[in-house]
C-alpha cells in the first residue's frame, strides 16, 4: 500500500483537515507555505496522466476545494498544484492536489 493510501486508512498518521467518502484533506508534512495542504482521492491512481475515467470525480474534488475556501482558512486566496511526473519532481506516486495559501505566494 502506497503512503496516501495508509493516510486514507488511517494506518499512517496525519492532521486531517476535512474528509468525505471520495477525498481527504490533510496538512503536509513539510510546508512549502504558511499553509499546505494535500488533497488526495481516496481510490489510489499513481498520476494525472492515469486519471482517464475519473473526470467527474475530479471534477468534483476541484468544486469541494472551493467550497471549503474559508474552512481550510483560505479566504485571501490559494494556490493548487499537481506534480506530475519526473521533470516536476513528483515523490508520492497517488494523485494529490497541493494547496498553498495563508500569505502571499511567490510566483516568479
Ligand atoms: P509531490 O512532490 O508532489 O509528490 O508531493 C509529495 C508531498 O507529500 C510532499 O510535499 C511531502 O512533503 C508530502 N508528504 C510526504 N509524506 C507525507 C506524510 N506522511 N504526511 C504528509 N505529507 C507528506
Ligand atoms: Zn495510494
Amino acid at each position: 500500500m502506497c503512503i496516501f493510501c495508509k493516510i486514507v486508512a488511517g494506518e499512517i498518521p496525519s492532521r486531517k483537515k476535512y474528509e468525505d467518502d471520495e477525498i481527504v484533506i490533510f496538512e503536509d508534512i513539510e510546508p512549502k507555505a504558511k499553509i499546505h495542504l494535500l488533497c488526495v482521492p481516496k481510490e489510489h491512481f499513481a498520476y494525472l496522466s492515469e486519471a482517464g475515467g475519473k473526470e467527474a470525480l475530479l471534477g468534483r474534488t476541484l468544486v469541494k476545494i472551493a467550497a471549503l475556501q474559508k474552512e481550510l482558512g483560505l479566504e485571501d486566496g490559494y494556490r493548487l498544484v499537481v506534480n506530475q511526473g519526473e521533470n516536476a519532481g513528483q515523490t508520492v506516486k497517488h494523485l494529490h492536489i497541493h494547496i498553498l495559501g495563508g500569505e502571499i505566494l511567490p510566483w516568479e
